[in-house]
């Protein structure tokens, strides 16, 4: 078994953020064929204009888009920005997660664990940012990403060893419950239809199998009070809430067939449609009716308990991670790590987050505080 501190961060850092962006051009193509019912994976990528398929090296992420200045090479449509911030975001949050969450990981982890966990929990945001995506222009969330979010949880559990099965199965119980309980069963039973539909309620499922009912809770929480700020600013800023295009093509599309049906026809339809929150809540533009998509929020708040929220709102997530934070032959020596057998960088980065455990500055140590810090660390070893 190799340590993966062995590895030196000149390789890690590239790597981890390549996967990021080119998972994200993958999610690109998640955003814009899911919803339509379309094959990811045949046929390869086309102009959304033209149709002519894009070539492999107008297809390379952030790269690519920037050199064709954001319009398309076949017939120089625009390309929507979307997919520069999409690939963009990708790339944050592989950097995020290796810098939150791999690399501090206990230094005996196996390469091929952290490359398990890091591959898994990139897999899990980016899935989330293509529910956000989706959710904002058709305002649905996709049962492929929930529900097989939460198998999948669920199946790397073992990956994640602040929980165990029993707090994921629980923890999505909990997740699809605190939705579908007062939102699906009361607001039926004491409005005879309902409120919500159930894609916030499978979303919240999937929070609980990857972070146990504690995540769920959380995400719903901060989701709605995130949510509630945004819905607050855009009322303010623009006076009403309009919804999404995709939404709107969706509802015209739904008129122009309903005007070919008899009225016979056409009144059983409607009866069906209005079992549809998004047709339901339409007609009324009230205040307090404002729809805004609530997925996006709910990726928030997830993505803000997978980068930060676990460290405080799970102990024991927080003791797993630091339990090997700090070298135990450094500080048993007390020399400096240039001299040390390791010598490799990611120990110089273990050592900065040492240096943050103990309240010594902040990010990069400059030579002097490098310096201050070493001492401190030599004098505790002596105590
Ligand atoms: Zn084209």
């Amino acid at each position: 078994m190799i340590p993966f501190e062995d590895l030196p961060v000149e390789v890690v850092y590239p790597y981890a953020i390549l996967l990021g962006l080119f998972g994200a051009s993958f999610i690109n193509v998640v955003i814009y064929r899911l919803p339509r019912g379309m094959s990811l994976v045949r046929p390869g990528s086309r102009c959304a204009a033209c149709g002519t398929p894009v070539r492999f090296y107008d297809n390379i992420p952030v790269v690519s888009y920037l050199l064709l200045r954001g319009r398309a090479r076949c017939c120089r449509a625009r390309i929507s920005p979307r997919y520069l911030a999409v690939e963009l975001i990708g790339g944050l949050l592989a950097w995020a997660i290796l810098q939150k969450l791999v690399l501090r990981l206990p230094s005996d982890t196996s390469i091929g664990r952290v490359l398990a966990i890091f591959t898994a929990e990139l897999a899990f945001a980016l899935a989330l940012v293509a529910v956000a995506f989706i959710d904002l222009e058709h305002m649905y969330v996709p049962d492929a990403i929930s529900v097989g979010g939460t198998v999948f949880g669920i199946a790397t559990v073992s990956l994640r060893p602040e929980i165990d099965l029993k707090d994921a199965l629980l923890g999505a119980a909990v997740g699809f419950g605190i939705v579908w309980l007062p939102f699906g069963v009361l607001y039926k039973v004491i409005r005879g239809r309902t409120g919500m539909g159930l894609g916030d309620a499978k979303l919240l499922m999937m929070a609980g199998a990857w972070f146990g009912w504690t995540g769920a809770v959380f995400a719903l929480l901060a989701g709605a009070v995130q949510g509630t700020v945004a819905a607050v600013i855009l009322l303010l800023v623009h006076g009403r809430i309009e919804e999404p295009a995709g939404v709107m093509a969706e509802k015209r599309e739904t008129e122009t067939a309903l005007a070919q049906l008899s009225p016979e026809e056409r009144a059983a339809a409607e009866a069906e449609l209005a079992k549809d929150p998004l047709y339901e809540a339409s007609s009324s533009s009230s205040l307090g009716l404002a729809r805004i998509a609530f997925g996006p929020f709910l990726v928030l708040a997830m993505l803000e308990y997978l980068l930060i929220g676990r460290d405080w709102v799970t102990p024991s997530y927080r003791n797993q991670l630091h339990r090997d934070s700090i070298p135990s032959s450094f500080i048993a020596r007390g020399d400096h790590p240039a001299q040390t057998s390791r010598g490799g960088r990611l120990d110089r980065r273990r050592m900065v987050m040492a240096g943050q455990e103990l309240g010594v500055g902040t990010g990069r140590l400059g030579g002097a505080a490098w310096r201050r810090l070493l001492r401190r660390l030599g004098n505790a070893a002596a105590r």
